[in-house]
């Protein structure tokens, strides 16, 4: 019904089909933990399905196991990804465990992993907190030969957490064969990029960042296919990392925005990182739109995040920034920036940060929807200052 609209109004009105004959304009927010039914031998019935995972019609009998608001929220994501069904998260964090313990309860404990990803992702893989075992590459090339007979999935973020390296989505879905590929599109969006229609299996978000789009709520949300989504539900239903109705509200309203904002921000990333290019006070620039031997096709901007070292102190420029706030976090209104070796990737190994390109002297930019001469007025007097 709704496949031949653009993305920008799905973004508007995914989730919300129902609201004109609920009389309603806003989405209504449930807050119940319970739900009262007199007919207790056909919640029994259905308490059966529910508890494989599978969605059936009327109220989730508890709180744990699904709820309204959020279900509007996962619908919309879904459609915007281009995927069957989504289930959502009280975390990036949440999303990716319960996708390790769902390769675990199948008896595949085992992931391929390209570096870099997220500071937190490579040190749940790397420490095995979940009892599963990795094996990191550095390129893509390297992932065919690493995967094996228990490999659960193959996880990558393109473009990836600080560097903003990409990969061609296309060509790595053909290398994995039959093993579902991950695709970690938190700094993409669907706006950007829609790795289910590269061959993904898997898209995972940290909905805390361009999702939500105002720095106040935590969420993260796995799209995929419907038959996976049961297992995802099942795991979340008994592990309990669910998303709060009132983050769900608000996800689904960030939802709404997201393609204005992205690609608003993508402008002027895609602005600051070509002037950064000839700024002294900088040695190197990453931004997709500036690399070479881009994969074709794969994005359609180049995304709001920008990494860039710095020939003075890191910490002295992250000290003078005053329009752009110094502080973890990305995919805000707001523009942010961040030390990656000090902050968000300070749980990697520093070798293994090295291998994976983060610097000591790297900065990571998220920009926002500020005026693009004011954010480029508070670098450059950042970057003297840093200069010493
Ligand atoms: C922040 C982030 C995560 C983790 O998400 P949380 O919502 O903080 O748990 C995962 N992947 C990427 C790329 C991120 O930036």
């Amino acid at each position: 019904m709704t496949s031949g609209r653009s993305l920008d109004t799905r973004a508007v009105h995914a989730g919300r089909d129902d609201l004109v004959d609920h009389g309603v304009h806003a989405v209504p927010i449930d807050l119940s933990t319970t739900y009262p039914s007199r007919d207790t031998a056909g919640e029994a019935a259905r308490l059966d399905t529910l508890a494989t995972g599978e969605q059936v019609p009327g109220m989730p009998i508890y709180g744990r196991i699904g709820n309204p608001t959020v279900g509007r929220f996962e619908d919309a994501l879904a459609e915007l990804e281009g995927c069957e069904a989504a289930v959502a998260f009280a975390s990036g964090m949440a999303a990716l465990s319960a996708c390790l313990l769902a390769g675990v309860a199948a008896g595949k404990a085992h992931v391929v992993a390209l570096r870099p990803l997220y500071g937190t992702s490579d040190h749940l893989l790397s420490a095995g907190l979940l009892g599963t075992t990795v094996t990191w590459v550095n390129t893509a090339g390297e992932i065919a030969g690493a995967l094996r007979p228990g490999t659960a999935f193959v996880i990558v973020e393109t473009p990836a957490n600080p560097t903003l390296a990409e990969v061609d989505l296309r060509a790595l879905a053909e290398a994995c064969g039959d093993v579902p590929l991950l695709v970690d599109n938190t700094f993409a969006t669907p706006v950007l990029q829609r790795p289910a229609e590269l061959g993904a299996s898997i898209v995972l978000h940290s909905a805390t960042k361009f999702l939500g789009g105002h720095g106040d709520v935590l969420g993260g949300v796995v799209a995929c296919a419907e038959n996976h989504a049961r297992t995802l539900r099942q795991i979340r239903l008994a592990t309990g990392a669910v998303l709060h109705p009132l983050s769900g509200y608000l996800l689904l309203r960030g939802l709404s925005t997201l393609p204005v904002r992205v690609r608003a921000a993508s402008a002027t990333a895609a602005e600051l990182a070509s002037r950064l290019v000839s700024h002294a006070g900088v040695t190197g620039v990453s931004y997709p739109a500036l690399a070479a031997n881009r994969p074709a096709r794969q994005m359609t901007g180049g995304g709001a995040l920008l990494s860039f070292e710095v020939a003075g102190d890191p910490h002295a420029v992250l000290g003078a920034v005053r329009v752009i706030t110094p502080a973890v976090s990305l995919g805000s209104v707001d523009s942010l920036i961040q030390h990656p070796g000090a902050l968000s990737h300070r749980v990697v190994d520093p070798a293994d940060r090295a291998l994976g390109g983060i610097g000591e002297r790297l900065l990571r930019l998220s920009v926002g929807l500020e005026d693009v001469e004011d954010l480029w007025n508070d670098l450059d007097q950042a970057l003297k200052a840093g200069a010493g």
